[in-house]
């Protein structure tokens, strides 16, 4: 049973994006209420985090039980190549100074959880096992939702404002037709993890490892976990990795391990955990983010590519920017499109940045050791956009060197004159 019926702010989803948004209008002083179809802990992909979640995690209070925890300390990511040579570490305290130079390599099930508790400590009313059916509108006006509780009945409840952090089901962006697949991402991935593999040692221990497979745009990821484990994960284009191919996802990915030598060395005598699972088509934009008591955070938003582990960042990053837009917006009285979508072209722009690094990656002419032989002074401001230093205006120089080394396509999902900002 809901305590009341009438909140300042409904939050549909409780991954990252709801939770951190949830959490930062409660803070203010606001009433908030997050529904959640699952009942938590339940397992999600995306495990590495990027540096510059620290400062979210900060706001949201949760450091000190970050700092406590048991997730493997991460301090840089390496790639290799499909001969198995490794890059140079890109250590990101050669950039960022302070502890948020270093993160964390998490168990998304433990770290939702976590989050998801947080929320609650700060006077969010969250209910789990929580389905909601539609978000319902007064015209153009977002004005609540309905839910269906674990008692299997359905309850209108009343909001002035609606956020959509429901992830890849993108809810609102599917019934107003807001979502447009990124053409130059379909990818689809397959992934599992092993107890035993062989780690790095010392500060490269929590690594994230992108090991190149030679075969066109196909990589796989190495997450070292908690207990020995690390998850394990291979990415590449739909048409070439799933379809039409013989086999089932297991003889799929073994195959794919047996054309890159420097995951199976790695995996050599190692336990696979858990059957493999598979995703598909998750790279999407949306042309608006907010509209008039509603706006999209997190996921739902849209999603990039696995390749930078920049999904929970863009997610906490994005649950700040909506949050204050929300807070500034109930202050007014006014919890228009125009309010509510106030921080959507400086979002926008963060998210680009990452998103031409991540066509970079993919561009065959693209090889991060002969770019940086050709730009040198380019160094500090890469490992700026893997720590997740998206949002400031001297990124602009690096873009600007990678679209004159390689052709990097275009794709613009979201478009300013719909959402306009203040
Ligand atoms: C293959 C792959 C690998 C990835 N690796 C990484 C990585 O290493 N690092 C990284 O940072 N990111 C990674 N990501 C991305 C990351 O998983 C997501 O960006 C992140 O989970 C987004 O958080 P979210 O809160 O927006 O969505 P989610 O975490 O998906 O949470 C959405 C929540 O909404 C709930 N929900 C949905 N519909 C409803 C409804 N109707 N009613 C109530 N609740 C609902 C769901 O149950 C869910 O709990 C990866 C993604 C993929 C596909």
């Amino acid at each position: 049973m809901t305590r009341t019926e009438q909140y300042d702010v409904i939050v549909v989803g409780g991954g990252p994006a709801g939770s951190a948004t949830a959490t930062m209008v409660a803070q203010a002083g606001r009433s908030v209420l997050l529904l959640e179809r699952d009942v938590f802990p339940r397992f999600r992909i995306g495990e590495s985090l990027m540096p510059a979640t620290y400062w979210t995690l900060e706001r949201l209070g949760v450091l000190d039980q970050m700092k406590c925890s048991h997730f493997p300390k991460k301090e840089s990511v390496q790639f290799f190549s499909p001969g198995g040579r490794g890059s140079v570490p890109f250590y990101f305290s050669e950039t960022e100074a302070g502890p948020s130079a270093q993160t964390w390599q998490v168990d998304r099930a433990e770290f939702d959880q976590m989050l998801l508790d947080n929320a609650r400590s700060n006077g969010v009313e969250v209910h789990e096992d929580t389905h909601v059916t539609e978000v319902t509108f007064d015209g153009d006006r977002a004005t609540g939702v309905n839910a269906r509780f674990p008692d299997g009945q359905i309850r209108p409840l009343a909001a002035r404002v609606v956020v959509d952090a429901t992830g890849q089901s993108a809810m609102l962006a599917q019934r107003l037709d807001l979502r447009e697949g990124d053409p130059n991402l379909r990818n689809c991935s397959l992934f599992t993890r092993y107890r035993g593999a062989v780690r790095g040692q010392g500060r490269d221990e929590g690594a994230t490892l992108i090991l190149y497979t030679g075969k066109p745009r196909t990589w796989f990821w190495f997450i070292p976990m908690p207990d020995d484990v690390v998850s394990v994960g291979v990415v590449g284009p739909v048409e070439r990795l799933v379809q039409g191919r013989a086999g089932g996802p297991q003889a799929i990915f073994d195959e794919e391990a047996a054309s890159c030598p420097a995951i199976l060395e790695r995996l050599e005598g190692a336990e696979q955990l858990h059957e493999i699972r598979a995703v598909k088509d998750f790279s999407y934009g949306c042309r608006r983010m907010a509209g008039d008591g509603w706006v999209l955070v997190g996921d739902a938003n849209g999603f990039l590519d696995p390749i930078y582990s920049s999904g929970v960042f863009l997610a906490l990053k994005g649950a700040e920017f909506v949050a204050d837009s929300i807070v500034a917006a109930l202050e007014a009285n006014d919890p228009s499109a125009k309010r509510l979508g106030r921080h959507a072209a400086e979002y926008a722009g963060g998210v680009d940045a990452m998103r031409r690094l991540v066509y970079a990656y993919y561009s065959p002419e693209f090889n991060f050791a002969t770019f940086l032989r050709e730009y040198p002074d380019a160094k500090d401001e890469l490992v700026n956009l893997l720590i997740g230093n998206v949002f400031r205006k001297s990124i602009a120089g690096l873009l600007e060197s990678m679209q004159e080394f390689c052709e990097l396509p275009g794709y613009e999902p979201f478009h300013l004159e719909e959402a306009p900002s203040e």
